[in-house]
């Protein structure tokens, strides 16, 4: 397992905030338990909000506890009639190589998924929570319009590479930012942005900002906040939005960026909407899945994953994806089907 140790201030840091070690599992199942072979599990910058003695909208890591988060995992042993041994599953997972759910809990049972050609993985992406994230916060809150100008930061990342590719079968403009050149040539070669940028080259983010949108922007899908923000309320026109999906660049550090010009929200008419994915369950799950599954299958869409392999590799991959090591979706693989 892959254990929480201590609360971080700053970077988690192996050895000290997080470590793998070994342990015994205890397998008497109840009724109604499962016991998972776990074959991947998602790595998440909300889980850096986990890490805090705080309350939050997702409970905390326990200190000596197994990390957790969402998976894809085989059933082992069950003592429940829904989810029978070799039924493959999606849901709220251990750290571990295996892990027991007291009742099931929150398990979905991924119908067909061993002949499906969707690999298992795209469940923690594009066709999971990532997608869901870009899918329905784009529509609700970004109310796009053909021939307007979004502008998408994390852009090379599991939600900012879908909100992109989103946004151009919807007929916007589509200009991105993301933290090195591989990123950025992915950006405009393989997911055909109008316009990227390296926000750490070329002089500041605004001045960058202002070259890939010179006409400015109606949306803003805010996936870092700080400087970027700052430079995306800089150049937004007046009645724009912001989609405000989340702040990465403040996860780490105890020093929170002051906005300099949230007075533009006031003379833009510009509206700053936050949100949790889960809020648009109810309204988006079923669209979601038709419409995210026939372009997937269809080709019409595609994504990137970096996959770490093995329990011992998560804590430097969940690491590294704060850091912007990733490029794409951050997934652990545990085992093979
Ligand atoms: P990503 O795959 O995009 O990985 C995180 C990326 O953030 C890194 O690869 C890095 O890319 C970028 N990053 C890290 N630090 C900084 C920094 N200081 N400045 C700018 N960019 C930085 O993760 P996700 O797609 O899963 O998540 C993207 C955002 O969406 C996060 O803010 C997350 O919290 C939020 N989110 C919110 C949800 C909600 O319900 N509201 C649900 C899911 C995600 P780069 O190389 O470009 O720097």
């Amino acid at each position: 397992s892959a254990v929480f140790l201590k609360y971080p201030t700053e970077f988690p840091v192996i050895g000290e905030h997080i470590e793998v070690q070994t342990k015994e599992l205890n397998v008497e199942l109840k009724d109604k338990d499962v016991l998972l072979r776990n074959l991947y599990f998602s790595l998440d910058p909300y889980m850096r909000g986990r890490m805090r003695n705080a309350k939050s909208y997702v409970p905390g890591f326990q200190i000596g506890e197994p990390m957790s988060g969402y998976g894809i995992a085989e059933v082992k042993e069950s003592k429940n009639d829904a989810y029978p041994v070799g039924t493959i599953v999606s849901g709220f997972t251990g750290w571990q190589e295996y892990s027991v759910v007291p009742g099931a809990s929150g398990l979905r049972v991924l119908h067909g998924a061993r002949e499906s050609p969707i690999p298992l993985s795209a469940h923690l992406g594009v066709l999971g929570m990532p997608g869901m994230t870009a899918y329905s916060s784009l529509k609700i809150i970004g109310q796009p319009k053909a021939g307007e100008t979004i502008f998408v930061s994390a852009a090379a990342g599991a939600v900012g590479q879908l909100v992109g590719q989103m946004a151009k079968k919807l007929g916007l403009r589509v200009v991105g930012s993301a933290g090195s050149d591989d990123k950025v040539d992915y950006l405009i070669n393989e997911l055909k942005f109008d316009a990227a940028f390296n926000y750490k080259k070329n002089g500041t983010i605004l001045e960058n900002l202002k070259r890939a949108a010179p006409e400015g922007i109606d949306i803003y899908y805010e996936n870092v906040g700080g400087e970027t923000l700052e430079a995306a309320l800089e150049v937004m026109k007046n009645h724009g939005r912001v989609i405000a999906c989340g702040m990465i660049s403040q996860y780490n550090t105890q020093q929170p960026y002051g906005i300099r010009n949230l007075h533009h929200v006031v003379s833009k008419r510009i509206t700053i909407r936050g949100f949790i994915v889960s809020d648009f369950a109810e309204e988006c799950s079923a669209d979601f899945a038709k419409d995210v599954g026939s372009w997937l299958v269809n080709k019409e869409i595609i994504y990137r994953e970096d996959v770490a392999e093995g329990i011992d590799a998560s804590p430097e991959a969940f690491i590294g994806m704060l850091q912007g090591k990733n490029f794409g979706k951050a997934v652990v693989k545990i085992a093979d089907l």
